[in-house]
């Protein structure tokens, strides 16, 4: 049995060592003795389908391998802590009993985690499914189902087909928010103190597919469970349609009979008050029915503004996951991974080099790889670094362009004719505590620091006072003119 880390790696490298690393769960044991170990694991699956049912077996056991077996001891593995959890504690005891009845000598079955392989950098990925093969990279994203709604509003009738776990690349940034989400698909009934899940983290670091991936699980495992799935956006513009229609009964309806709310991109809602007090009573009603709600934000609730407290302290009141940016190493697995279903072989080399330069988010890493497979494809030209430099020069000038907290504050300094070290200085008057602002901002816009490291680099000020500074100039820029076209031109200098 081979795994699906081993195909990316055989796939992708090609190289002797990875064909030689025939299983990731391979421990050295002859080939006899590991036929031996598959015929068995077939025979105790086989038991386990039949009293499991099909589903539930593949949801569990569908990537879980047999690792070794030693002095009666049997080894599985799977492929992450969540499932290894939930078998070991679920049907720890059913295994070993299977086991035991084909294999009188199998005293105990402990599952493990599979362990990493060792070659290459993909050493933080703990699952990594391949995508299906009838993906291509020229189709635009098919949405399953038709949408309904009125007015351009999307409520999706089912998930995204692509959005699944099986996609989606685990490593380190997001491997919480993916074991949470996927714990939110799995259990039986929602836990107080999960609900709701909220996942937060930047644009296009995998919000949405990990909701649409919890969706997918909910219907295969229950057909019949009602998942209203809608954007922020859409919550908002149905309601005002229905303020203004005077027919809130009917949005409220929308809401009575789900099972499973999920709301993307929550922080959408911020600054509309009407709306958040429907959006809070939903949520209440739903709680109290025990109904499980899913919502993603860019920000973690303390950070959202313009928001009513109880309405913060509500969002935060269940599990909080969050997605960091991205890694080199993650940014590369999902690159091998979806670069394995291209119709033209990418070279690693060429992977790698993309994984280097587009750092910002999955989503442009991946428009970045369909263009360089397109022209591959269609113009038939052969994929390399060069080509593919050529081909994303637009998005690669805009990656080589970092701006530094340096820049930003000289730029600002000489803006509004301050000194430079007025940046730090813990003066307060307005003259120089605005311009430092506006950096602060800048900062915060232009750069991937984080709130404390900003602060340091202003004269050590603490977090809180870049965030209020971030709000100050974000509410400045609508009520005055003159702040809204410094910072608009201090940004294009500074990218430029
Ligand atoms: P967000 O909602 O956070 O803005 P999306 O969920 O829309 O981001 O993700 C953007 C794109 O990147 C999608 O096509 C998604 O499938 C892909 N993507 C993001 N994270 C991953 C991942 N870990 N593995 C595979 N694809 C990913
Ligand atoms: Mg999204």
């Amino acid at each position: 049995m081979e795994t699906d880390l081993n195909k990316i790696l055989s796939s992708t490298s090609g190289n002797d060592a990875a064909l030689n690393q025939k299983s990731v769960a391979g421990t050295g044991m002859d080939d006899e003795g590991r036929k031996e170990l598959e015929s068995q694991w077939a025979r105790v699956c086989d038991r386990l389908r039949k009293e499991i049912g099909d589903k539930a077996f593949k949801t569990w056991f569908g990537e879980v391998e047999p690792g070794e077996s030693k002095a009666g001891k049997v080894r599985l593995y799977a492929p992450t802590r969540f499932v290894r959890d939930w078998v070991s504690r679920h049907y720890g005891d059913r295994v070993l009993a299977y086991w035991h009845a084909v294999d009188p000598e199998v005293a105990s079955v402990e599952v493990n985690l599979v362990p990493p392989p060792a070659p290459r950098r993909a050493n933080e990925i703990i699952a990594m499914p391949p995508v299906p093969a009838a993906q291509n990279y020229q189709q635009p994203m098919p949405r399953l189902g038709p949408a309904i709604g009125r007015g351009g509003e999307e409520i999706f009738q089912g998930p995204e087909a692509r959005y699944t776990f099986a996609n989606f690349v685990v490593g380190k940034p997001n491997e919480f928010a993916y074991a949470a989400a996927r714990n939110i698909a799995e259990q039986d009934k929602p836990l107080p103190e999960r609900n709701p899940l909220y996942i937060f983290g930047g644009v296009g670091l995998g919000k949405t597919h990990l909701m649409h991936a919890i969706w997918h699980v909910i219907r295969e495992r229950d057909p019949k469970t009602r998942v209203l799935y809608l954007t922020a956006e859409s919550f908002v513009n149905r309601f005002i349609t229905a303020l203004r229609t005077k027919n809130t009964g009917q949005f409220k309806e929308l809401f009575r009979n789900v099972d499973v709310l999920m709301v993307d991109d929550v922080q959408f809602i911020c600054g509309k008050e009407a709306t958040q007090d429907e959006f809070f009573f939903t949520f209440n009603s739903l709680v109290e029915q025990n109904k499980q709600i899913v919502l993603s934000s860019e920000k973690p609730p303390s950070e959202l503004q313009d928001i009513e407290e109880r309405m913060r302290s509500r969002l935060g009141s269940g599990l909080v996951a969050d997605i960091h940016s991205s890694t080199y190493e993650l940014r590369l697995s999902i690159l091998q991974t979806k670069a394995e279903n291209a119709r033209v072989p990418v070279p690693i080399g060429v992977l790698e080099f993309l994984a280097h330069k587009i750092s910002t988010n999955i989503r442009e890493l991946e428009g970045a790889l369909n263009r360089v497979v397109a022209h591959g494809q269609l113009i038939g030209r052969e994929i390399t670094v060069e080509m593919a430099q050529d081909v994303l020069h637009d998005l690669l000038r805009q990656a080589d362009r970092k701006v530094t907290v340096d820049e930003i504050q000289q730029r600002v300094a000489a803006h509004y004719n301050i000194k430079l070290a007025e940046m730090s200085s813990p003066r307060r008057a307005r003259s120089v505590a605005r311009p430092r602002q506006v950096a602060m901002y800048l900062a915060k816009q232009l750069t991937t620091l984080s709130l404390p490291q900003i602060g340091k680099r202003f004269g050590n000020r603490d977090h809180t006072t870049v965030m209020h500074a971030v709000r100050k100039i974000e509410e400045l820029k609508v009520s005055d003119v003159s702040i809204a076209e410094d910072v608009e031109l201090l940004k294009r200098q500074l990218q430029g």
